[in-house]
């Protein structure tokens, strides 16, 4: 058995793929523009030119690099082009999002090969809903036919709080029946594999830096709205997380003056102001809304559900209360993000996470004009506004994705290991 096949089989440990020297190459080789052979790759990584020809023929024996066929430019020996065998190994991602479990498997690359959706409308006990994120990741695992020994790894992207060296997840809104739950610990019991747990706003901001964009994108404030409102933050192509995993928390950030008292003491706070459920109860006191009568009130499902109908009503009547409603919503998320944006100092900022795809529409206009007139961000430059590359399953793929970084990581203190 190679060094590499190895690393992957240990058990426990969560795979990479084997040293320091096989990481720095295969992440130089997954990175890779354009062609690259032994000649670029002993450029790129500093590495000597037999280092790389030795680490290169394990590779290519353990079946992870491939030699794609020869080029010449020139005179010269002609060069060998190298890339990855995409579909050797895999990696799966899961987001625990209140209101539906997403489940998707990637590739070497990124690629997404298989995705899965469960609807989560009732609420769950933790000992159901771990059943049901095992089973979405065998059925998903199942579905492409390959072996269990070719999955890296289990990502999941979990809502805060959760602290991402334990796994352990601790009474996460709008899963009311979840006290502490020891989350990994039972994923790695109940599915056999390898197991790591982030913030959904985390996960995000890793699919955004695996998507292939412009290279030159390694500094970005993630804007993700979700059941809550938060912020993730790239800075020099790695995610910051900061001393607790919690970097980006924004929930007391000011959206401005005029807002909602907030229990932190303070008055319009992004949590007491632009959460979907804020959102929706105004619009229920608005008269926008029919009041519940079925007890679902608050949950995830049907804080989407409200937020759809409330897009929609903008749609009808672009000048009516609900377009009013939203368009101050974004105005206050524009005000809170300028904030973040002179504090951390990017020029690009993301949006994504669920309620965004929902109420994008009517939400985007008048954040972008916070953000193009705010005088936190006087001589800043143009402050770019972009969509987040991967839509819907952007947490679940970017769960995923931590599970190739931590196979690909330069940094052998950045691998998770499983207790
Ligand atoms: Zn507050």
């Amino acid at each position: 058995m190679s060094d590499v096949s190895r690393a992957v089989s240990r058990g426990a440990n969560f795979p990479a793929f084997g040293e320091y020297n096989e990481a720095v190459i295969l992440d130089a080789v997954r990175r890779a523009a354009s062609d690259i052979s032994r000649v670029e790759l002993a450029q790129i990584t500093g590495l000597s030119a037999q280092t790389v020809s030795k680490v290169t023929r394990r590779l290519i024996s353990a079946g992870i690099v491939r030699e794609k066929g020869t080029v010449s430019n020139g005179p010269g020996k002609p060069r060998t082009i190298l890339e990855l065998d995409a579909k050797r190994y895999y990696a799966v991602g899961v987001h625990l999002d209140p209101a539906v479990l997403t489940c998707v498997l990637l590739d070497l690359v990124g690629g997404v090969v298989a995705r899965r959706s469960v609807d989560l409308r009732e609420q769950a006990k933790p000992d159901a809903l771990i059943g049901r994120i095992t089973d979405v990741i065998d059925d998903v695992v199942a579905s492409v036919g390959i072996e269990e020994a070719r999955v890296l790894g289990v990502g999941i992207a979990s809502p805060g709080p959760l602290d991402s060296r334990t796994g352990i997840v601790s009474h996460p809104p709008h899963l009311r029946e979840w006290g502490t739950v020891p989350l990994r610990a039972a994923l790695i019991e109940k599915t056999g594999y390898s197991v790591l747990v982030e913030r959904d706003v985390t996960a995000a901001v890793v699919a955004e830096l695996w998507a292939p964009v412009d290279d030159a994108v390694a500094d970005f404030l993630f804007l993700y709205y979700g059941t809550g409102v938060n912020a993730g933050i790239a800075l020099g192509r790695d995610v910051v997380r900061g001393v607790n995993g919690r970097a980006g928390a924004a929930g007391h950030v000011s959206t401005g003056p005029g807002g909602e008292p907030c229990f932190c003491g303070r008055d319009g706070c992004l949590d007491s102001t632009c959460t979907p459920e804020i959102v929706v109860r105004k619009a229920r006191d608005l008269g926008l809304l029919p009041s519940r009568a079925d007890g679902a009130e608050g949950s995830a499902s049907s804080l989407l559900a409200d937020m759809t109908a409330l897009v929609a009503q903008v749609r009808e009547n672009p000048q009516g209360p609900a377009a009013t409603l939203l368009a101050e919503t974004g105005r206050r998320i524009g005000r809170a993000v300028a904030t973040l944006v002179a504090v951390i100092d990017v020029t690009r900022v993301v949006l994504g996470g669920p309620f965004w795809e929902v109420a994008e529409s009517a939400l985007v206009e008048s954040l972008q004009s916070v953000l193009r007139t705010d005088a936190a961000l006087h001589a800043r430059g143009r402050i770019e506004i972009v969509g987040a590359a991967v839509g819907t399953d952007v947490a679940a793929t970017g769960a995923a994705c931590l599970v190739l970084d931590n196979a690909f990581s330069r940094r052998p203190s950045s691998i998770l290991l499983a207790p």
